[in-house]
C-alpha cells in the first residue's frame, strides 16, 4: 500500500530525518508538510526543496492571525510561487482556543482565500467551533474554484454534506481511531470515499493504539485501518482511493512503481 500524508508539521518533529525513514519503511511515499506562519512555512519550503517526497503549503494559522500585514503577505505569496507550494494554508478560524482576536482572523483567512484563487491552489482550511463561519467565506469568495480540504474534519453530518457540495475534501486524522469518535466515523460512511483524505497531523493527534508518543507520518497506517474499518472496505481500496484523492487535489507527480 502507498499512502500519502495529506497534512503533516514536519519541522516541529523532533527527529525529521529519522521520521522520513520510518514514513517510507511504512509505505508513506509522500507528505504534504504545512506552514503556520511565515518561519514554519519557509522551513516547509525547505523540505519540499530539498526531499523529493516531500511537498508544502505555505500559510498562516488563524493562531497566528494577529501577525498579518502587508508585508507577511507579499512574503507568502512569493514563498508560495518560488517554493512552489502545492496549497495554501493552513489558514481559517479557531474559535475554540481564540489565540487571536476574531475580526484578525476573518481577515487572514479571506486575504488567503483570495491568494489561493489568484494563484490556483487548493486550500488547506483549520476550522475549530467556527462551522458556519468557515463555511460562509469558503462560499462567499468562490473557494469552489480551487477546491481543498477541511483538514481534521470535526463536523458533524450537516457541515460535511455542504462542505462536499462545495467540491472540498475531509481530512480524517487519528481522532478516528478514538473511541468517542462516533460522528466522524458516521460522517466518513456518508461522503464519497473519492472525498476523504488521510492525514497525520503529526506531531499532533497520535492514534490509539500509540497514544502518549508523538505523532509522525509512519503512524498514518492506524489512521487507515481504522477508516478503512468505519467504513467496511477493504484497505487497500481505501489507502488506493485516499492516495489517488491527494495526488489529484495537490496536483503531486505521479508514484513510481
Ligand atoms: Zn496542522
Amino acid at each position: 500500500m502507498k499512502l500519502i500524508d495529506s497534512h503533516a508539521h514536519l519541522d516541529l518533529l523532533k527527529d525529521a530525518p529519522g521520521a522520513l525513514g520510518r514514513a517510507q519503511q511504512a509505505g508513506v511515499v509522500h507528505i504534504l508538510t504545512i506552514g503556520v506562519d511565515l518561519a514554519s512555512s519557509q522551513r516547509a519550503a525547505q523540505f519540499s526543496r530539498h526531499l523529493p517526497q516531500v511537498s508544502c503549503s505555505v500559510g498562516l494559522h488563524p493562531h497566528e492571525a494577529a501577525a498579518a500585514g502587508p508585508e507577511l503577505w507579499a512574503e507568502l505569496k512569493r514563498l508560495a510561487l518560488t517554493a512552489p507550494a502545492v496549497a495554501i494554508g493552513e489558514c481559517g478560524l479557531d474559535f475554540y482556543r481564540d489565540l487571536s482576536p476574531r475580526a484578525r482572523q476573518r481577515e487572514a483567512f479571506q486575504r488567503q482565500v483570495e491568494l489561493a484563487l489568484e494563484l490556483g491552489l487548493p486550500l488547506v482550511v483549520h476550522d475549530r467551533q467556527a462551522h458556519e463561519e468557515v463555511l460562509a467565506i469558503l462560499q462567499r469568495q468562490g473557494a469552489a474554484r480551487v477546491g481543498g480540504v477541511l483538514h481534521c474534519f470535526s463536523g458533524g453530518p450537516d457541515l460535511a454534506r455542504e462542505v462536499l457540495t462545495l467540491g472540498f475534501h475531509l481530512g480524517v486524522t487519528g481522532v478516528i481511531t478514538y473511541k468517542q469518535a462516533e460522528v466522524l466515523r458516521q460522517v466518513v460512511r456518508e461522503a464519497p470515499l473519492e472525498r476523504l483524505l488521510i492525514e497525520t497531523d503529526c506531531p499532533y493527534l497520535t492514534p490509539a493504539p500509540l497514544r502518549g508518543k508523538p505523532n509522525e507520518p509512519a503512524y498514518l497506517l492506524h489512521t487507515l485501518e481504522a477508516l478503512a474499518l468505519a467504513l467496511g472496505r477493504p484497505a487497500v481500496e481505501v489507502a488506493a482511493a485516499t492516495t489517488a484523492s491527494a495526488r489529484r487535489l495537490f496536483g503531486l507527480p505521479p508514484l513510481e512503481d
